[in-house]
């Protein structure tokens, strides 16, 4: 070991050879130092697999670079069966939505400027018909997420005064987002009734008082109530509101525009129940079951929704072109409901036959045996995340490679295609669920690529 080790050329000895000098011209000297370094520290760390050539250390030394200069934000592949993973940026997009991402993207647009008039427009324009026209709404508003949704909504409703809230809503979604904050911070002061596990209609009634600005109704988007439980349901509480003379804010959360249940996913309400229950505004993301981008989207009476488009902090929680016209696509595919499922990539997956995933796992694994890796398939159950269905199983399958799990799960991790998938009783499973069809060749050259 210590021959190798003094073997090692000295970090000016590298900065000077030939193909070295060549990657300097791309990179700053400093950088490409700091890279030289760092394959000098590798090779003093594992001699045994320190370079030998000239060609060798260059070759090393240009990885780094290109390794420095990858973007830390980076497609993946999502082998986990979670289909809409928070931390994997939940909903891929429809082609439709990218085809007009990269139209609006690449010119100036129209997105304040109304062409029939010739005159100053608003942004606030482009997604609201669709929206009214799908959800039944009487008006629409699209902001940054649904958090600032929500977040807009209590603040221009409820900025010092009351929001109603029951003590089983007080939730915490992830990413940060807890009610009890939100609220705070939206100038509402909150006013909690009822227990973790029961709320009833009277609990509510009690608490509405000169100084309600709101009730709040928050979807258990991500957990289950069992056993001894209770809630008023936001179509009761429409009408408590109704006859208090407040207004009711319902946090729908999933976003969800079609029934899911021929598909085997059913009990979640659509977007269009929740405006029916007659809430004044109903607030969700486009990221989740909706299956566009990262949007919050207000649906209301006209007079609140206007309310909340005149509000300052509209301003700040805005979204940008890229958004709206990407869930403009998105939307106008549920004017043809089989096309959305077919053409929205989170409803595909959630809704595509388990044969049809173990026919895709079947091919994978034989490719990767052919190849020489150790690879079987597995019925697994995958889950809907993102808001919605917290108890579904979806049946899935997944390819299930032996041997060292935790050595090939980071080789997976570090790859120029990162895969994430999942350990359990020791086998790194990945379930091809949330896997596009289109990516299947990629997830058998990154396996293959790791497990060498
Ligand atoms: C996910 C969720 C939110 C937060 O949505 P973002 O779009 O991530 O801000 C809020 N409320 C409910 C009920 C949710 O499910």
């Amino acid at each position: 070991m210590n021959d190798a080790r003094r073997a090692l050329p000295s970090v000016h000895v590298l900065l000077e050879q030939e193909g070295v000098r060549a990657l300097a011209e791309h990179a700053p000297r400093a950088v490409v130092a700091d890279a030289v370094r760092q394959v000098l520290a590798d090779a003093r760390a594992e001699p045994e697999r320190a370079p030998a050539t000239d060609a060798a250390w260059q070759a090393a030394i240009a990885a780094r670079l290109a390794a420095h200069e990858r973007p830390t934000l980076q497609p993946v592949l999502n082998a986990t069966g979670v289909v809409l993973h928070t931390n994997l940026g939940r909903a891929p997009l429809a082609e439709v939505a990218l085809a007009a991402i990269a139209e609006v993207a690449r010119g100036f647009s129209s997105l304040e400027y109304d062409l029939d008039a010739g005159a100053r427009g608003s942004r606030h324009v482009h997604c609201a018909a669709l929206l009214r026209e799908l959800t039944g709404a009487e008006d629409a508003l699209v902001v940054n997420n649904c958090a600032a949704a929500l977040v807009l909504a209590l603040n221009t409703l409820a900025n010092g005064r009351e929001a109603i809230v029951s003590r089983g809503e007080l939730v915490e979604i992830g990413g940060s987002f807890r009610i009890p904050d939100i609220m705070a911070r939206s100038g509402a002061q909150m006013v909690e009734v009822g227990t973790t596990n029961r709320t009833h209609a009277d609990d509510y009634r009690r608490a509405c008082s000169p100084q309600t600005g709101a009730i709040v109704s928050v979807h258990r988007s991500n957990f289950t109530l069992d056993g001894f439980v209770a809630a008023v349901s936001p179509r009761d509480l429409a009408g408590i509101a109704a006859t208090a003379g407040v207004p009711l804010i319902y946090d729908f959360g999933s976003g969800l525009m079609l029934d899911l249940a021929p598909w085997g996913l059913p009990g979640e309400p659509t977007a269009r129940d929740a405006v029916a229950s007659g809430a004044s505004l109903v607030v969700m993301s486009g990221d989740k079951l909706l299956g566009g981008p990262q949007a919050g989207i207000i649906l209301g009476d006209a007079a609140r929704v206007d309310a909340l488009r005149s509000n300052p902090l509209a301003r700040a929680l805005r979204v940008d072109k890229l958004t709206l016209a990407a869930l403009h696509a998105t939307l106008l595919l549920y004017r043809e409901p089989e096309r959305a499922v077919q053409e929205i990539p989170a409803l595909a997956m959630l809704t595509a036959p388990q044969a049809a995933v173990r026919a895709r796992a079947e091919a994978v694994a034989s490719q990767l045996v052919a190849g020489g890796v150790r690879a079987r398939v597995e019925a697994v159950e995958a889950t809907v995340g993102g808001g919605a269905f917290p108890s579904a199983r979806i049946p899935s399958c997944a390819v299930v490679l032996d041997g060292d799990a935790v050595r090939v799960e980071r080789a997976l991790r570090a790859g120029s295609l990162p895969v994430v998938g999942r350990i359990a009783d020791g086998a790194l499973r990945l379930d091809l669920r949330a896997i596009a069809p289109a990516n299947d060749h990629r997830l058998v050259t990154a396996v293959m690529d790791a497990t060498i």
